[in-house]
């Protein structure tokens, strides 16, 4: 039996802004991170490996919860690559192999996003459950969903902030920022669309702004869509955009008056404040879900 709290971890948080890399066995044992912007690939990687370097040896494994697209697929030749990404010299970069090889751990690797569903589920607001999903509203879109107890990959990996939602042009005349759709979820509604369509960012507009009821509204939208196709048990809403503390309460309401009493679950009707949520994990639940994926790399956890 594998004890894992007694074992040493490490986890990279492998972002298109920063890296977020830290050692230990959970939330309540942290013993060493560190950030640093995200440049080339060879810098980035190589000082990933500086950092993990004093404990060679140490490690029972490393997660790896990355910016995509990845390739997930165990017996692709890219597994553990990031693939198309528009990231200036980042397409077709192996990150897990040169990880691997220099540490000599097993790794596990996975999208940032269901790392940090992972994460929530290991210590934060998805404890107990089996099928939810964690979305981050932020530079982009992008959702992780577990469903009955594993992580959903299926054809490469879910692609939650691509899908299409319904646009009143007469109300948003903005066509989008999504280079591959135009007014795709993530085109109409992640940080950077905010800021083109409004022309100031979006921590900088004030809570009253008309800005903020469209938002809701395309993320109700989205949820919408998630709740009926794969019916989670809970959704966790994370990233920047998510700290406005006026979005929750509209999108809550928005999912309700959107669904209009058709899916008969308590959790809906009654207890909508518990089912759409912010994470439990604030701003460690990437790096704490790439601890929690290097964990169920070796083990059935
Ligand atoms: P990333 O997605 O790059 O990992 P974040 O989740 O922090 O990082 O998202 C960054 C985006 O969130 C930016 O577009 C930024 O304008 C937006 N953002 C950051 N803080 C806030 C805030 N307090 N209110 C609204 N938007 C915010
Ligand atoms: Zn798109």
């Amino acid at each position: 039996m594998v004890h894992i709290s007694t074992q040493l971890f490490g986890g990279v948080e492998a972002g298109g802004t920063k890296f977020v890399c830290a050692v230990g066995a959970g939330p309540d044992d942290l013993r060493a991170e560190a950030r640093f912007p995200t440049t080339t690939p060879d810098e980035t990687i190589r000082q990933v490996i500086e950092f993990f370097q004093p404990y060679r040896g140490r490690l029972a494994a490393l997660g790896i919860a990355s910016f995509g697209p990845v390739d997930l697929n165990p017996r692709s030749p890219t597994w553990g690559y990031i693939t198309s990404t528009p990231k200036p010299g980042w397409a077709n970069t192996d990150l897990a192999g040169p990880l691997r090889r220099a540490l000599g751990v097993p790794v596990g690797f996975d999208t940032d996003v269901n790392g940090a569903a992972l994460g929530e589920h290991r210590w934060g607001a998805a404890q107990g459950l089996d099928t939810f999903i964690y979305l981050t509203i932020g530079t982009g879109i992008g959702g992780g969903a577990m469903v009955g107890g594993r992580l959903v990959h299926g054809l490469l990996h879910p692609e939650m902030g691509h899908i299409r939602l319904p646009r009143d042009p007469q109300r948003d005349p903005f066509p989008g920022v999504c280079p591959f759709h135009g007014d795709c979820f993530e085109g109409l509604a992640s940080g950077p669309a905010l800021e083109k369509r409004w022309g100031a960012r979006a921590e900088t507009l004030p809570a009253e702004h008309p800005a903020w009821a469209l938002e809701a509204h395309y993320i109700a939208l989205a949820l919408t869509a998630y709740i009926c196709t794969l019916s989670p048990q809970r959704i966790i809403l994370g990233g920047g955009v998510m700290a406005q503390p006026q979005l929750l309460p509209q999108i809550r309401a928005g999912v309700q008056a959107l669904l209009n009493g058709y899916i008969r679950a308590p959790a809906l009707l009654d207890s909508i404040e518990t089912y759409l949520t912010l994470p439990a994990l604030g701003d460690r639940a990437g790096v704490l879900g790439a601890l929690a994926l290097a964990q169920s790399s070796i083990s059935n956890h």
